[in-house]
C-alpha cells in the first residue's frame, strides 16, 4: 500500500493544515500543536500510523453538534444561547467529558477540551473516549430558577445525543452538583430512564463518593509522585494556586493535608495572597463563599487580616516552591512561567485544562523543572467519573476508602506511564508533557488501527 501520505509532511505543514481547516479556532489549534510536537517525533519511524493517517484523523472530531438553547428569565424575557456537544473520539469507550457554562465558551474552546480529554481519558486506563460540551451561558447572577430553566432547555436537545453507552457528560466550569441535578432530572423526565447518563450526580441518585474532591486531590497526588521520583516531597513547601472553585479548593486542601503551605487563590477579577498560609478553616470559608454564596475572592481580605488582594492580576509573581494553575485555559503565559522559574519554583501541576500557553510550556520544558500537563495531572476527576459509571452499571456504591485507593492507584499509574514515555537515555529528567502525549495517544491510535478506516 502507498505510504506517501500527508502525515509525512513536516510539523509546520501539518499545523498549517490544521489552521486552514479550523479558521479562527485558536485554542483548538494550540491544543493540537502541543500534542503534535511530541507525537511527530514518536511516530517518525512507525509506518502504520502514517499509512492510516492516524494523526490527521485524531485531529478531526467524530462530530460536533451545535444547537439553540432558548429559556425565559425571571422577568419573562426570552433569552437565546448556543449549546454544543463535541464528540471527539470513542475508540476506547463511550464519549466522556464535562459540560462548561461560561460566556467564553466557543466551538474552538470545546474542541480543544474534547481533544485533550481523549488523551487524558486514555491515560486513566479506563474505557472512556473523549468529548466535551457546553454553552455560552453565564450562570453568575442568575437565580436558581433561571439556572434550572436553562439546564432543562439545554438537556431537551442534548438528550438525543447522549446515553450511558454513547456519551456520558459531567460538570466543568459553571456546572456543579446543582446543574447536574437539573440536567439529570430533565433527562429522566424526557426518556423515562434512570441510567448513568451523567456523572458528578448527587449521592442520593447515583453519584460517587469523592467525585467532588477527585480532580484537585488527584493533581496533588500527581505532584507528590513527581516530587517523590526525585527524592523530595510536599512537606514544608509553599504553593501558589489560581482559581477558587472546585479544583482549586480541593488541591489546596490536599496540599495542606500533606504538610504544604498554600499562599494564594484567585478568580476572574484578581487574586488574594495570604502570607500566613491558607489553612483548612480558611479553605472551608472560600468553598462556602464561592460555591454557596457565589461571592468574589476579593472579600477574603475582609475576613482574614494580614492578607492582600491584587485586582486584575494573576498570582504567578508570588514566590513559591510549587504552582498549581486551577482556574482556566491560557492563564499562565511565557512571562509568568519565566517569573515562576526565576523565583525558584520547582514543580508545576496543572489542575485546569491547558492553563499554560505554548510559550509557557516551552519555558518550563527548557528549564527542566517538574511540569505536569493537565491531561495527566487533572485526570483524577474523570477517573472517579469512570468509577461512577461502573458503579451505576453494576447498581452499587463503593465505599470512600475503596475509591480513595483506586484514585491514588490511577494517578500513580498515569505517573508511571508518563515516566515510561517521557524519559530519555542518559538523563534522569522526565518530560511529562511528552510522556502524557505519547502514552495517551498510543492507546487511542492502536484502537483506531484495529478498526481499519472508519
Ligand atoms: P469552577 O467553576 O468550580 O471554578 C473555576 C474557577 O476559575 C473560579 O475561581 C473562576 O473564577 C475561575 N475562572 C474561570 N474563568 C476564568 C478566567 N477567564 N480567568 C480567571 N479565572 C477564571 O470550575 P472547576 O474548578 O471545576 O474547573 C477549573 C479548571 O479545571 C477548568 O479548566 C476545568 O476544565 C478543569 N477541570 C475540572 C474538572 C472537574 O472535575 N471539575 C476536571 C478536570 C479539569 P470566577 O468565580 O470569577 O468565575
Amino acid at each position: 500500500m502507498s505510504v506517501a501520505t500527508q502525515d509525512h509532511v513536516d510539523l509546520s505543514a501539518f499545523i498549517a493544515g490544521v489552521k486552514r481547516r479550523n479558521p479562527g479556532q485558536d485554542e483548538f489549534v494550540q491544543a493540537v500543536q502541543e500534542v503534535a510536537e511530541d507525537i511527530f517525533d514518536f511516530i517518525q519511524d512507525k509506518e502504520q500510523y502514517h499509512e492510516y493517517q492516524i494523526l490527521r484523523r485524531i485531529a478531526e472530531p467524530d462530530r460536533v453538534v451545535s444547537f439553540r438553547v432558548c429559556w425565559e428569565d425571571d422577568n419573562g424575557a426570552i433569552r437565546v444561547q448556543r449549546g454544543w456537544r463535541v464528540q471527539n473520539n470513542n475508540s476506547i469507550g463511550p464519549y466522556k467529558g464535562g459540560i462548561r457554562f461560561h460566556p467564553s465558551v466557543t466551538e474552538s474552546v470545546l474542541k480543544f477540551l474534547a481533544f485533550e480529554q481523549t488523551f487524558k481519558n486514555s491515560l486513566t486506563g479506563l474505557p472512556m473516549g473523549g468529548g466535551k460540551g457546553g454553552a455560552n451561558f453565564n450562570p453568575k447572577g442568575k437565580s436558581d430558577h433561571e439556572v434550572m430553566r436553562f439546564c432543562q432547555s439545554f438537556m431537551t436537545e442534548l438528550y438525543r445525543h447522549v446515553g450511558a453507552d454513547i456519551d456520558v457528560p459531567a460538570g466543568d466550569i459553571g456546572v456543579g452538583a446543582r446543574e447536574i441535578g437539573y440536567m439529570f432530572g430533565q433527562y429522566k423526565r424526557i426518556t423515562n430512564q434512570f441510567t448513568g447518563v451523567l456523572t458528578g450526580k448527587g449521592l442520593e441518585f447515583g453519584g460517587s463518593l469523592i467525585r467532588t474532591e477527585a480532580t484537585g486531590y488527584g493533581a496533588v497526588y500527581f505532584l507528590q509522585s513527581m516530587l517523590e521520583n526525585v527524592g523530595d516531597g510536599v512537606v514544608g513547601k509553599t504553593a501558589v494556586i489560581s482559581g477558587s472553585g472546585n479544583v482549586a479548593t480541593h488541591a489546596a486542601e490536599k496540599i495542606v493535608q500533606l504538610g504544604g503551605k498554600v499562599l494564594t487563590f484567585s478568580d476572574s477579577d484578581g487574586f488574594i495572597y495570604d502570607p500566613a498560609g491558607i489553612d483548612q478553616a480558611k479553605i472551608n470559608w472560600v468553598k462556602a463563599h464561592k460555591t454557596k454564596r457565589r461571592g468574589r475572592i476579593e472579600e477574603y481580605v475582609k475576613e482574614f487580616t494580614g492578607s492582600e488582594y491584587h485586582a486584575g492580576q494573576r498570582p504567578w509573581g508570588v514566590k513559591c516552591d510549587l504552582a498549581l494553575p486551577c482556574a482556566t485555559q491560557n492563564e499562565l503565559d511565557g512571562k509568568d512561567a519565566e517569573t515562576l522559574v526565576k523565583n525558584g519554583c520547582i514543580a508545576v501541576s496543572e489542575g485546569a485544562n491547558m492553563p499554560t500557553t505554548l510559550a509557557g510550556v516551552h519555558v518550563f520544558k527548557n528549564a527542566k523543572i517538574l511540569y505536569a500537563p493537565g491531561k495527566a495531572a487533572n485526570a483524577g476527576g474523570v477517573s472517579v467519573s469512570g468509577l461512577e459509571m461502573s458503579q451505576n452499571s453494576a447498581r452499587i456504591s463503593w465505599k470512600e476508602e475503596q475509591l480513595q485507593a483506586l484514585l491514588i492507584d490511577i494517578m500513580h499509574g498515569i505517573h508511571a506511564s508518563c515516566v515510561e514515555y517521557g524519559g530519555a537515555a542518559g538523563t534522569k529528567h522526565i518530560d511529562y508533557v511528552r510522556g502524557a502525549n505519547i502514552a495517551g495517544f498510543k492507546k487511542v491510535a492502536d484502537a483506531m488501527l484495529a478498526y481499519g478506516v472508519v
